[in-house]
């Protein structure tokens, strides 16, 4: 049927429905967005209109329960704010616990002279509770923790903080009313529900709910790769690898294939299978190093290592020049270490020498949702400055600030880009977050 004779059959049948109902005659269908442009629709179906129960509320949602996830949660939380964090595997810790991203990287960097811890916070509260139970051990420059362990620690410490997280659970859709996130749709083994929010963090590493809010960002195409853990490596072995916090494993890495996107679907459930593969195999080869012989796999990673994809337009980007002129911004929230030897302006900086940089509230905000607040890899910043921006030390630390801003709009009723920054920063140096 041509669009013009369908809309002319809609008008006459117009006048038999409820008012509400006649525009779903007059409009053509809206055509869902591929998040990849590598990937292309053979045709489109109709999903109907339906009604979407509304089964938990809270002052403030979480999506996902990597590390700006959990940060973002406990922050929130001990404001005495209700929280829900959305998770959709069955751990908390994204990339660090399910894909053996195990060294905490950022953490420290160059303080007059001298290489010094910078970060503290929920990371070093966290830390500090793992190395207590000797799930944490400092190699190089950054404590190496246990998967297992991290993933237990991450669970009491929301449960402590009256988290409630909802795990298999994936969001999937918002609600809006007109600039503000009123619900998230998710998807889950109960059917498709919502659960409404008063503020929501986007911490799915993907910029998910910014994507669907609308709000402009970066598509980015990075290495995907693979780290995994190989056991019964004797002590005095070959094997230059990172040593874990449990005796004889060991943590492999493949950087992975170059410039992937992780934004799409097939992409990714190739580059799983050919992940497997290669820890399978790779393990299989390191048998042949001096005390290895009796080498295996101890798991092999939950998460194909995505590194980046979606990247925020914030209202203030944070780009490689700021990061290595030590600029100093006002409304600044955390300070991050560093994590990579770093070419500017013709001259490489070694990471031994680099000084800690500032991360202000503005690079957590969209350019449009006045209820959202975003943290970890897909923050607000520049290319240069990717490496040192989404590794973990840094991811908690974008976390504990969103979830800090989010509770603060709800206690101050406001927009969270309206709220009282140095109230903010107040909470934050409480929390034990670094500023300067
Ligand atoms: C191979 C590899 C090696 C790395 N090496 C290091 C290293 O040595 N040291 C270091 O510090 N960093 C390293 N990184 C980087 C670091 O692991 C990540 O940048 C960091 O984990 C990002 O944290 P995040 O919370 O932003 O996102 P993620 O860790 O990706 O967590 C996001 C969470 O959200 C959930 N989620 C996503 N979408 C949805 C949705 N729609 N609904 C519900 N839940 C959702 C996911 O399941 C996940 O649990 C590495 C990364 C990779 C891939």
């Amino acid at each position: 049927m041509d669009r013009r004779k369908f809309l002319k059959i809609g008008a006459a049948g117009a006048g038999a429905v409820a008012a509400g109902s006649v525009t779903s005659f007059a409009q053509e269908p809206e055509k869902v967005k591929i998040a990849s442009e590598a990937v292309s629709a053979q045709g489109y179906v109709s999903e109907p209109a339906r009604e979407i129960p509304v089964v938990a509320a809270c002052d403030v949602l979480v999506a996902g329960g990597g590390p700006a996830g959990f940060a973002a949660a406990l922050s929130a939380a001990r404001q005495g704010c209700s929280v829900i964090v959305l998770e959709k595997g069955g751990f908390l810790g994204g990339l660090w616990t399910g894909c053996a991203v195990l060294p905490l990287n950022c953490m420290g960097a160059n303080v007059a002279g001298e290489w010094k811890q910078v970060v503290y916070g929920y990371a070093h509260e966290l830390n500090r509770r793992l190395e207590d139970i000797d799930m944490s051990i400092f190699e190089r420059r950054s404590p190496v923790v246990d998967p297992e362990a991290t993933k237990y620690m991450m669970q009491v410490m929301l449960q402590e903080a009256g988290v409630k997280v909802l795990y298999y659970v994936q969001a999937a859709a918002l609600s809006m009313s007109g600039d503000r996130i009123d619900s998230v749709i998710v998807e889950s083994k109960s059917g498709r529900c919502a659960v409404r929010a008063k503020t929501v963090v986007d911490a799915t590493g993907d910029g998910d709910i910014f994507f669907w809010a609308g709000d402009p960002f970066r598509h980015v195409k990075h290495h995907i790769g693979a780290m995994w853990r190989v056991g019964n490596i004797k002590e005095d072995n070959d094997l230059k690898r990172t040593p874990t916090p449990i005796p004889g494993v060991r943590l492999m890495h493949t950087p992975g294939e170059y410039d992937q996107d992780g934004l799409d679907l097939f992409n990714l459930s190739r580059l799983t299978e050919a992940m497997r593969e290669h820890c399978w195999k790779r393990t299989q080869e390191i048998r042949a190093v001096r005390g290895c012989e009796d080498a295996y796999v101890v798991d092999t990673p939950t998460l194909v290592g995505v590194r980046v994809t979606r990247v925020l337009e914030s209202l203030c980007d944070v780009d490689v020049d700021s990061v290595m002129t030590d600029r100093a911004y006002d409304d600044v929230i955390g300070i991050a270490g560093v994590d990579i030897n770093m070419k500017w302006e013709g001259q490489v900086h070694k990471v031994g020498n680099r000084h800690p940089w500032q991360i202000p509230f503005r690079a957590l905000l969209p350019k449009k949702t006045q209820n959202l607040v975003v943290a970890g890899r897909c923050f607000g910043y520049g290319d240069g400055i990717t490496y040192d921006a989404r590794e973990i030390g840094t991811c908690l630390v974008t976390g504990q600030a969103a979830g800090a801003a989010a509770a603060r709009a709800v206690l101050e009723r406001s927009a969270i880009r309206g709220i009282n920054i140095k109230k903010l920063q107040k909470t934050l140096r409480e929390q034990d977050v670094r500023l300067d």
